[in-house]
């Protein structure tokens, strides 16, 4: 399932450009393009739903392994994973994402060796 008006719908199809860290059947990764950090990423479900509550979970248990890999690929000792649902909890775009953000400033240089495979 997807969204015609769904700009990460849009990203996963190429319709919109992005800089790709992984893809699968399920899952698909790409950097922020307003990153918190170096290395921001995010890592969404192929299937469209703006909350997690509208996810399938064969789709949900292909996501943390992948955010996992992007985090360590980031070479980050110390990180954030977040998930919004809902303009209150500060989502801004309705396709499920999963935010992993390095904290650089504990970390001695980010050696980013992308892709996260
Ligand atoms: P939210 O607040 O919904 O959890 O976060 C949405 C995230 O999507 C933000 O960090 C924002 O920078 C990112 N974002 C929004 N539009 C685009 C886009 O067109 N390309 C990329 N790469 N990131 C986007």
């Amino acid at each position: 399932m997807s969204s015609a008006a769904c700009i990460f719908c849009k990203i996963i199809k190429g319709d919109i450009p992005s800089l790709k860290i992984f893809e699968n059947d399920k899952v698909f990764a790409f950097l922020d393009i307003q990153p918190l950090s170096r290395g921001h990423a995010l890592v969404i479900p192929k299937y469209h739903g703006a909350k997690l509550t509208d996810i399938p979970d064969d789709s949900l248990t292909e996501i943390l392994p992948v955010a996992k890999k992007i985090a360590s690929a980031t070479g980050a000792v110390d990180y954030n994973i977040l998930q919004n649902n809902g303009r209150p909890a500060h989502q801004v775009v309705d396709h499920v994402h999963f935010h992993v953000i390095p904290k650089p400033n504990e970390t001695e240089g980010l050696g980013i060796k992308w892709p996260a495979q």
